[in-house]
């Protein structure tokens, strides 16, 4: 029987058996990045909604270069996400929350 993400509801591949853990329940990998902290599923669901919000609307502007990493910006809807080590982040961050640099 297919496990099913209770965050984003995924049965694609990746699932591999749910090995990440919220507060409440197990969860896929790509959920268990979207906080550091260990949430409760249902925070963790509106975490998904937003950052899937700003996965559709993502349109790159600009992109800086590092040693290692690479950050892809939307001036426009003022989001970026990581790449590193040629992989894209799952996370969509907002230029609001920033707290320093
Ligand atoms: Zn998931």
């Amino acid at each position: 029987m297919a496990k099913i993400c209770p965050v984003c509801e995924a049965t694609r591949a990746p699932l591999l058996g749910l090995l990440q853990h919220a507060k409440d329940g197990p969860i896929c990998p790509g959920c268990y990045q979207l906080s550091p902290k260990m949430e409760s599923i249902q925070t963790l669901k509106q975490f998904w909604e937003i950052n899937e919000n700003r996965r559709k609307k993502f349109v790159q502007t600009l992109s800086i270069e590092g040693l290692a990493s690479k950050v892809i910006i939307d001036g426009q809807n003022r989001l970026f996400y990581f790449v590193t080590d040629g992989k894209a982040g799952n996370n969509r961050y907002s230029f609001s929350e920033i707290t320093g640099y």
